[in-house]
């Protein structure tokens, strides 16, 4: 290995990628860290994209460090170029523009693309997703350079509700396509996602739930003129959104000896210290997809925090590995490589005004007699606890949040150190953080929470 001129090369520069190489500089000093993307010159927060559209914040807001935090103060090279492809034998990349380069350790945080399931007319002009800047870019194109009266967004997740806004602010009325009974109903409770239903159709949005798209229909031009749906009726529009989710981008290493979990078209599979199968590539962030204890594949987590904290995990081992390749026994053993681990889930996000926080293990699927909720449904407010109910202490194991802010750090305490249901009730104060001149929610939920047990409607 010649860590000075070969070293780690990371493919793409989200936070997986940029996690992993601020990581490893930390780490290590002298090692070579090179980054390539084909998006964009600089890291930016691509969950900020929504407010660079709405016009609240500028690309440059939403890049963490300037240019001169990657050359002069970290050492760290970008490269703007396109990997067409990868040889793992000889260790190099064939980049578009560049010439090829080698590497020592290579890390793929190539990310996701949205989803398009082969529907008729997919391919049409003003149909498009969600996801890189360049989406962006063709969204301005296609909302600004073209007439737009009505959109039909495909899909109900969170990227769909974000678009939904994002037309909504420009005036352009929009329709949205659910597969599900309620919004987002394979990952919220019912209570949930029917608050978030009405939120929707009170900012004047077309929701069709239970339909799918059939058919995007186009004039001689190619460009979108409708869809036919599921329930076989044409809505006219000029732009379709299609934000049925996305897939790990996983073309690099598709006919490669890399293993993958290929039949279902997910990720390329990585240990705990995020290794693939070969034993200088490594994989993080929306690419990559954790095997289970037992080896077999475990879920595919496209989030900021899990890009974040897969990078660090990745960035630990191979700063251990390359020290151990210089037999500098001494920094090696001083590096503590811990393997990933997934902590208590946490996500947050906002549909329209009301802010959305899950901590813990909510689904859909909950079984009676373990929760509890309370709703204030003019006020749009709800909270929701969940237990483990053969526990006596009455265990708890989730928790929900709409309308009203908590603490991260308090809840996720709470859950990883098994606080009881009345605990968490009677201490549900100390991780409120509403702002001032709030009624404070918690209170609403404790009042209601000393209804005799019996009458809580289980679900
Ligand atoms: C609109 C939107 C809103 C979101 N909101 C949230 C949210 O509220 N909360 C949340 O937790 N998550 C959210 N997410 C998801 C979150 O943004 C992603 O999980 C995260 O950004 C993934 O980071 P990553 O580093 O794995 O990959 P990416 O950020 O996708 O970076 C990968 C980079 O690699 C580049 N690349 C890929 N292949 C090549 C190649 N061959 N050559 C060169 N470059 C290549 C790509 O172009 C890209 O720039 C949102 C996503 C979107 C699109």
């Amino acid at each position: 290995m010649n860590l000075d001129k070969n070293g780690l090369v990371i493919i793409g520069n989200g936070i997986a990628g940029i996690t992993a190489a601020r990581k490893l500089r930390q780490l290590h000093p002298k090692i070579r860290i090179r980054i390539i993307s084909s998006e964009s010159d600089l890291f930016f927060s691509r969950t900020a994209l929504m407010y660079i559209y709405m016009g609240h914040m500028s690309l440059k807001d939403t890049q963490a460090y300037p240019k001169s935090f990657f050359a002069k103060k970290n050492r760290l090279e970008l490269i703007k170029d396109h990997v067409d492809e990868i040889h793992i034998e000889a260790k190099e990349l064939k980049l578009r523009k560049q010439a090829k380069i080698e590497y020592d350790f290579l890390l793929l945080a190539s990310g996701a693309k949205y989803n398009k399931f082969g529907w008729p007319g997919q391919d049409s002009d003003g149909v498009q997703g969600l996801y890189s800047l360049q989406d962006l870019e063709l969204l301005e194109k296609n909302t600004s350079k073209h007439k737009v009266n009505h959109a039909v967004i495909v899909g109900g997740g969170l990227i769909g509700i974000e678009l939904a806004e994002m037309l909504h602010v420009r005036g352009i009325k929009t329709t949205m396509l659910v597969r599900e009974k309620n919004y987002w109903n394979n990952v919220l409770p019912l209570e949930e996602s029917q608050m978030i239903n009405e939120e929707i159709r009170e900012h004047h949005l077309d929701l069709r739930l239970e339909t799918e798209l059939k058919e995007i229909l186009a004039d001689k031009d190619g460009r979108a003129t409708g869809v036919i749906t599921s329930r076989d009726e044409k809505i006219e529009c000029q732009l379709v959104g299609l934000t049925a989710g996305v897939s790990p981008r996983i073309e690099l290493i598709k006919n490669s000896t890399i293993e993958t979990q290929l039949e279902t078209q997910r990720g390329i599979l990585v240990d705990s210290h995020m290794q693939t199968t070969n034993k200088y590539i490594f994989a993080a962030g929306d690419c990559a997809q954790l095997r289970n204890a037992d080896a077999s594949p475990g879920p595919v987590e496209q989030l900021w925090y899990t890009g974040r904290t897969h990078g660090s995990v990745a960035a630990r081992f191979i700063a251990k590995r390359a020290y151990e390749a210089e037999n500098k026994n001494e920094q090696a053993n001083s590096i503590s490589a811990e393997p990933y681990n997934r902590g208590t889930h946490f996500n947050s996000a906002k549909f329209f005004t009301i802010e959305y926080q899950t901590y813990g293990q909510v689904t859909p699927k909950i079984k009676a007699g373990e929760t509890f909720i309370w709703q204030d449904k003019k006020a749009k407010k709800l909270i929701r606890l969940l237990w483990n109910a053969s526990s006596p202490e009455r265990i708890i194991t989730g928790m929900n949040f709409l309308g009203t802010r908590y603490r991260q750090n308090v809840c996720t305490e709470w859950i990883e150190k098994k606080k009881s249901l009345e605990y968490v009730v009677k201490h549900l104060a100390k991780a409120s953080f509403d702002p001032e001149f709030y009624k404070p929610s918690y209170r609403s939920f404790q009042k209601a929470f000393k209804m005799p047990f019996e009458l809580h409607r289980p679900l």
